[in-house]
């Protein structure tokens, strides 16, 4: 039996890619698979155990952390040792810590099983920012979702006022170069355009825009309706 198809997103921070991927699963009844989060949950439990920051005074605690992700009616559990911590992680500080965190083999090498035995079944988008160059190599569909960093940080500034947040637009731009920086320069699984990765810039262009270019993208290499039921041999 094959299986379903795994669409990847991968691409910096702020570019809309939790935005896009919920949107466009939804579009297909696949299932989204948040991988940023994962890396947030490890990091807000390291600190919540204490750790300052620094990658070094780590060791391979994050071995040991046991973390999933609990898809249930709609809603999308994130649990580190038992804890729900979905909003918890979401935050910029826990972000920041997330791409520290990030670059420690130990730590990518915990969290692969985990994100292949998510996608198993297929049925899948999973967006990242290594999810068509290592966890999913052989994904049926890549993207890499990009935005100019002032298109990104203004998104990112109007989504946290909303939410009530007092924050500079400055420091957000910062905290999102910061991240870039970290996330594109780490010896293992940086941020890099999937090689058969379709380019995506959402700088001038709107959600329903982007959604619709990918779901366009993805009937052509997935032209069989049959790919998107649940089971087909
Ligand atoms: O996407 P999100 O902002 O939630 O990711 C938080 C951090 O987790 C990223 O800045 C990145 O360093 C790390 N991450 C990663 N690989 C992934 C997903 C996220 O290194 N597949």
């Amino acid at each position: 039996m094959k299986r379903r198809p795994i669409i990847t997103i991968d691409g910096p921070a702020g570019a809309g890619k939790s935005t896009i991927s919920k949107l466009l699963a939804s579009r297909l009844s696949f299932i989204c698979l948040d991988t940023g989060a994962l890396y947030r949950a490890v990091a807000y439990r390291l600190k919540c155990e204490g750790w300052d920051g620094a990658a070094g005074t780590i060791a391979d605690s994050g071995r040991l952390l046991k973390v999933s992700l609990k898809h249930e009616a709609g809603r999308v559990q994130v649990i580190v040792d038992g804890e729900d911590v979905s909003e918890k992680i979401r935050t910029e500080e826990i972000g920041l810590l997330a791409s520290r965190i990030s670059a420690l083999p130990q730590i990518r090498e915990n969290l692969l099983p985990v994100q292949r035995e998510l996608a198993a079944a297929g049925g899948v988008v999973a967006e990242g920012r290594d999810m068509g160059t290592v966890v999913f190599p052989d994904a049926d569909v890549k993207f890499f979702l990009d935005a100019s960093v002032e298109e990104r940080a203004k998104r990112r500034y109007l989504e946290m006022v909303c939410k009530g947040e007092r924050v500079n637009l400055t420091d957000i731009g910062n905290d999102l170069l910061l991240r870039d920086r970290q996330d594109r320069g780490r010896s293992i699984a940086p941020l890099v355009i999937p090689a058969d990765a379709v380019v995506v810039d959402s700088s001038n262009q709107s959600i329903p825009q982007v959604v619709d270019f990918m779901i366009s993208v993805v009937e052509r290499v997935c032209p069989l309706r049959e790919c998107f039921l649940p089971e087909f041999t």
